[in-house]
């Protein structure tokens, strides 16, 4: 499905620029991470921004480390990171236990029907049970 908006497309080498582009749009600037629920949205006309800012390549964005005494996580860590941390899952068990219980097949396919991560998954559904 093409997008039906134009917007101009920023990959900000690191969190100094990202925020300089942030401040230029403001409200009309679009912070794309993974993009599961911003490119659906961007695809289904749900949001227009004028600029769309991918931060997903910024290194300092993924750091997840320990900082005089308290844990720092990135806005871009994944919760498989989370999950692989011996920190995490040693000293924060509670927070080790939410990122492996987050999410579900079942929520991710009736969360976002439209979705075109839903209808892969439910095309490779269909195929597994037409193959047995
Ligand atoms: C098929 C499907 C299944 C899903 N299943 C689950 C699930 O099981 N559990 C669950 O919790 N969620 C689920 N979601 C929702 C989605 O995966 C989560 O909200 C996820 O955290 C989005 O991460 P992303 O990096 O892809 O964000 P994006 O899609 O890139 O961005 C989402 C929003 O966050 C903003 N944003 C992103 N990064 C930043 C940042 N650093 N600073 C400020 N704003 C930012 C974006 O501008 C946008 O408004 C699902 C979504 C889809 C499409």
């Amino acid at each position: 499905m093409p997008i039906p908006c134009e917007f101009e497309y920023h990959k900000p080498p690191d969190v100094r620029r990202a925020v300089e582009i942030l401040e230029r749009y403001g409200a009309q600037a679009a912070v794309l991470a993974g993009g599961t629920d911003l490119l659906v949205w961007l695809k289904e006309g749900l949001a227009a921004p004028r600029a769309v800012v991918n931060v997903k390549g910024i290194t300092e964005l993924h750091a997840l480390e320990v900082r005089e005494g308290a844990l720092y996580v990135g806005a871009c860590v994944t919760f498989t990171k989370l999950l692989e941390s011996a920190v995490v899952s040693n000293r924060l068990p509670l927070l080790w236990e939410c990122s492996r219980t987050v999410g579900s097949v079942g929520s991710a396919v009736s969360v976002s029907s439209n979705g075109s991560a839903s209808r892969s998954f439910a095309s490779v559904a269909r195929r597994a049970s037409s193959a047995r």
